[in-house]
């Protein structure tokens, strides 16, 4: 059989492939991009259910608005107001199924074949995918533990004049970093000065351990005059509460979100009505500050256990920054000792040992680095990432 051409520009994920792995029994597990399944609030989850089929059924368990359910968008322009973005009003967003389905809303409307768009190296390898898959050429864009380089971003812009500039400026996936406020006002003013749409994409930025990271892009555009018309942010509850409802939402100009929901109308006609009304009522519930503080001192305290673990077993063989928020942690192996460098081989033997993660290399879009692997704190317990960081040194040692 034929099919598109498209589909010659990507691949499934090196990851994928390594998922398969993972069936094995007893396998300690930091490779995944899951939150924890334990910490679902299943009984507020449930309650907002049961008010959804008593109160609203009808509208519930119809066909619904392609821009989205109204009653969720106004509890998301409330959210977003309540993170700094106090002037998102409910027209101003459209629902997405997840984020992911933002992003290919994105790449619909703003690529053609062979157009440009600049990612961080690394990013979200389904990002990486999504672009690709309309035909984009992927340009990397190289960030430290601050987020991207502002003044290298400009270079890029300037030598490539890309469609749009995707980032995950708040705990990054995979690379846990946080872009500096300076940095963020920065880009919004490269935005302004090229004219180039900015994407922030922020499922992460709630998951902060100590203190609030920087404000959004999204909240920063009043400050820097005429930057809103060139940001578009997505959002997201996959990670704050669950996947499974698959709610994400996009916000930008009225042009772009009149393409998009034009888009999202011959692809999905809309995000479950069921789910949306049902987030709607979690959110009016007015529980999420306190799901919210559970989950982010639950990271937190993983977060701490593995990162001790990395430092008191593996030493001087591995590299990181001790990440502030979100479910990864961001490691480069040094050789130290002649110990291994290359990930992809580490992770084989480490699959041996009973511990699994996920190299690095398939995040960047261009300039792999080899010697980078990420790993997830989200999923294990502190017994579990201890013992999984133990068998890890077993694997270096190998
Ligand atoms: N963006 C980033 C950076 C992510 O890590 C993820 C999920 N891993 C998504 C978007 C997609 O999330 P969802 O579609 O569940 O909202």
């Amino acid at each position: 059989m034929k099919f598109a051409d498209r589909l010659n520009n990507v691949e499934t994920s090196a990851i994928r492939e390594l998922f398969k792995l993972l069936g094995k029994p007893g396998i300690i597990s930091f490779a995944g991009g899951f939150p924890d399944s334990a910490m679902f609030d299943v009984a507020g989850i449930e309650a907002a259910t049961e008010r959804v089929l008593r109160d609203e059924p009808g509208a519930a368990l119809q066909y619904g608005a392609t821009e989205g359910y109204q009653p969720l968008r106004e509890q998301l322009s409330a959210f977003m107001a309540s993170k700094g973005a106090q002037d998102v009003a409910p027209e101003q967003l459209i629902v997405t199924t997840g984020s992911q389905q933002a992003l290919d809303l994105l790449g619909k409307t703003m690529i053609n074949p062979g157009d440009r768009v600049i990612v961080e190296g690394p990013t979200f390898l389904a990002t990486i995918q999504c672009f690709r898959l309309y035909g984009a050429e992927v340009i990397s864009a190289p960030i430290d533990s601050d987020g991207v380089k502002p003044d290298e971003l400009e270079r890029l812009i300037v030598e490539h004049q890309p469609r749009l500039v995707y980032l995950i400026p708040t705990f990054g996936n995979p690379s846990g970093a946080t872009l500096s406020l300076e940095r963020r006002r920065k880009i919004l003013e490269l935005a302004v000065k090229h004219q180039v749409l900015v994407v922030e994409d922020d499922p992460y930025g709630d998951l902060y351990f100590a203190d609030a990271p920087p404000p959004s892009l999204l909240a920063l555009t009043p400050t820097v005059p005429g930057s809103r018309e060139w940001l578009a942010h997505c959002g997201s509850l996959s990670k704050v509460l669950c996947p499974g409802l698959r709610i994400g939402w996009l916000i930008g100009h009225p042009d772009l979100l009149a393409r998009a929901t034009m888009c999202k109308q011959f692809s999905d006609a809309h995000t479950s009505t069921f789910a949306q009304a049902t987030a709607a009522q979690y959110l009016r519930s007015g529980v999420m500050p306190q799901t919210l503080a559970r989950v982010r001192a639950v990271y937190a305290e993983r977060a701490r256990a593995m990162g001790d673990a990395l430092r008191s077993e593996l030493g001087d063989a591995v590299e990181f920054v001790q990440p502030q928020g979100g479910l990864f942690m961001w490691v480069r192996l040094t050789g130290a000792r002649g110990q291994e460098r290359d990930a992809n081989a580490l992770a084989k033997r480490a699959i041996e040992q009973g511990v699994a993660f996920v190299p690095g290399s398939p995040f960047f879009s261009q300039n792999p680095d080899p010697s980078t692997l990420r790993l997830s704190f989200a999923t294990a317990d502190i017994d579990r990432i201890r013992e999984g960081i133990a068998r890890l040194k077993k694997a270096l040692a190998a």
